[in-house]
C-alpha cells in the first residue's frame, strides 16, 4: 500500500453531498483505503471566474493501486457522478473533479497524469485542506504547512460539519 493525497470540488448540484458520494465510491477500504479527510470549504472560482462558488476537500489514502489506476479510478467516479467532460470549458462548472495531489513520493510524468499536480502550489483551495490533514508532508522539497502559510486565502471559507454527518 501506498499513501497518496487527492483534492475534490465540485460546483454543480448539491456538491457537499456529491463530494461526499465520490469519497465513498472511490475508497472501497480494499485497493483504496481512507485515512484521513479534511473540512469541506467553500473557495471562490478559479481560472474562470464567472461561475458559482465551489466545495473543495482533500482526502488522505493508502492504496495498492498504481497511479494510473488510481487516476482511472477517480475518473470513472466523475463519470459515476455525472461529470460531461464532452461539453464543459477548461476550469469551468463541473459536477465532481477529482485530482490526485501526491502519491508516495514518486513523481510520474506521462502524457495524461503529472505527479505531484502540476499546479498544486498556485492553489489555496488545495493547499488549505491538505495542510489540515497533511500538514507536515513534503511535496518536491516544499512542506504543505509552509505553502498553505503562503497563499492568500481570502473568500475561502471552511465549513462546520453537516448535520447528521
Ligand atoms: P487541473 O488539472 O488544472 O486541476 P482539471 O482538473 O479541470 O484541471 P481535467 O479536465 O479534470 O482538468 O483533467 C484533464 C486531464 O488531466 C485528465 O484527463 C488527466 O489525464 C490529466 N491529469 C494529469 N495529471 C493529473 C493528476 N495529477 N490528477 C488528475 N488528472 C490529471
Ligand atoms: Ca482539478
Ligand atoms: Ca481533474
Amino acid at each position: 500500500m501506498t499513501a497518496a493525497w487527492l483534492a475534490l470540488g465540485g460546483n454543480v448540484g448539491d456538491s457537499r453531498t456529491i463530494l461526499d458520494r465520490a469519497v465513498t465510491l472511490l475508497c472501497d477500504g480494499k485497493e483504496v483505503r481512507l485515512t484521513a479527510r479534511s473540512s469541506d470549504y467553500r473557495t471562490p472560482p478559479w481560472g474562470f471566474k464567472y461561475q458559482p462558488p465551489f466545495i473543495n476537500l482533500c482526502i488522505a489514502v493508502e492504496t495498492a493501486l498504481a497511479p494510473s489506476d488510481l487516476l482511472a479510478r477517480a475518473q470513472d467516479v466523475e463519470l459515476q457522478l455525472g461529470r460531461d467532460r464532452a461539453h464543459e470549458k477548461r476550469w469551468g462548472p463541473r459536477t465532481a473533479d477529482i485530482d490526485i495531489i501526491a502519491y508516495g513520493d514518486l513523481a510520474v510524468h506521462e502524457l495524461d497524469l503529472t505527479v505531484p499536480h502540476p499546479r498544486l502550489f498556485e492553489r489555496a483551495f488545495v493547499l488549505l485542506p491538505l495542510a489540515e490533514i497533511a500538514p507536515d508532508l513534503v511535496i518536491t522539497g516544499r512542506s504543505v504547512r509552509e505553502a498553505a502559510a503562503g497563499v492568500d486565502p481570502a473568500g475561502i471559507e471552511r465549513l462546520p460539519p453537516r448535520q447528521g454527518m
